[in-house]
């Protein structure tokens, strides 16, 4: 199924552009009309982290007339292994002058609108309605499921992708010619159980390979040729190598884009509906959690504790907390870490951030370990905090 371009084409291209832009203008299927519809679209780049970085560049390259790009972080050191638009005399600024001053330097015939905010249901719908397209390169579900609704309700296609290790995903979802991401992921994924990439890692390069498709699936919609990645889902497996492809249909009874869809306007809170944390989490750190200070004083004034970190051994390879033994989060979603816990000592449960720790608390209440406590923070508050030599992740 071959879609109608999105962009008019512009009325003319300098020459400077045409110098710039030659080794498109003689592609057959591209040449002077597709430039020219290039120039005249206004893409939207959700996020200048991971895939937004080569996102942003390639686009930029290929001569889209109008960038927009919306982040509300900051350039930290540990963007720098995959977020190649960000550089070390970047560190410290926000993600978007970084990454405009990039774009600017690989293409100054473009105009670059700069967003520097959080995208949020207050803001979404007034900023995708300035553009033909939304490539959206965020990583996590909040804002997939805002992104998502936003685009199905203002009629816009996008371009999704994930990445994960060494694990991509990316599709097109347009509404109006397919399904949308609920088509696909009706449901977020329960709390606690889909690590993010601050979490699990992401090889560096992958997000070129998933950014790559996304500006690929990109300029085919803005001036339509080729085949879109509509109703298709492309699987990446950078170890094994391999692109699958899944069929991924509109599905009838979808909420949002169905035959007669419930959702009609944006959700008021897309964390609460993809919850960070679940409720059983919520209610155990209720009253049961401690500061790093707090931790640092139980260990200072010799309080017999048991400290567990409740992340994977490469993060604990990288900076621990001294005295905290490791029992990953999973064996206390299966049971087997409730038998290597002391029955006489004060159970103390830490993670990166207090999101996992929180997890593995409830089922420590819930074995009846009633005076266990997680450490809020987590790691990263402890090296803030109490040994800021050490290093962070
Ligand atoms: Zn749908």
């Amino acid at each position: 199924m071959s879609l109608p371009p999105l962009v008019e084409p512009a009325a003319e291209l300098t020459r400077d552009e045409v110098n710039r832009y030659s080794r498109h203008l003689i592609i057959p299927d591209v040449g002077m009309a597709g430039q020219k519809r290039l120039k005249n679209s206004k893409v939207l780049v959700v996020g200048a982290g991971g895939l937004g970085s080569p996102a942003l560049m390639y686009l930029a390259a290929a001569g889209v007339g109008t960038l927009g790009l919306i982040d509300f972080d900051i350039v930290d050191e540990s963007n720098l292994q995959r977020q190649i638009i960000h550089r070390q005399s970047s560190l410290g600024q926000p993600k978007v002058e970084s990454a405009a001053t990039t774009v600017r330097d690989i293409n100054p015939l473009i105009d670059v609108v700069v967003h520097n905010e959080m995208l949020s249901n207050e803001n979404v719908m007034e900023i995708f309605a300035r553009y033909d397209l939304i490539v959206d390169g965020t990583d996590n579900f909040a804002t997939r499921y805002m992104v998502n609704d936003a685009a199905v309700l203002l009629g816009k296609p996008y371009v999704w992708g994930s990445i994960y290790r060494f694990d991509g995903q990316a599709s097109v979802f347009w509404a109006e010619h397919g399904p949308c991401y609920r088509c696909l992921y009706p449901e977020p994924p329960p709390p606690g159980m889909v690590p993010s990439c601050a979490e699990g890692g992401v090889l560096g390069v992958l997000c070129a390979s998933i950014g790559s498709i996304q500006v690929n699936e990109a300029i085919k919609l803005l001036t339509g040729i080729g085949e879109p990645l509509v109703g298709r889902l492309m699987i990446y497996d950078a170890l094994e190598m391999t692109y699958r492809q899944v069929k991924v249909r509109k599905d009838p009874e979808c909420p949002l884009c169905g035959k007669n869809p419930t959702i009609t306007e944006l959700l008021d809170d897309y964390e609460a509906f993809c919850g960070a944390v679940s409720d059983e989490a919520q209610q155990a750190v209720q009253g049961s959690t401690i500061s790093v200070n707090e931790l640092k004083d139980m260990q200072d004034n010799g309080e017999d504790i048991f400290l567990i970190d409740v992340r994977e051994p490469n993060e604990y390879e990288i900076v621990s907390i001294p005295g905290a033994r490791l029992i990953p989060k999973g064996e206390f979603l299966n049971g087997n870490a409730l038998e290597l816990l002391p029955q006489d000592k004060k159970i103390v449960l830490h993670c990166k951030s207090g999101v996992r720790s929180a997890e593995a608390l409830a089922v420590v209440k819930n074995a009846g370990f009633a005076d266990a406590v997680h450490v809020g923070g987590g790691v990263l508050a402890w090296v803030k905090e109490i040994e800021p030599d050490k290093p962070s992740y």
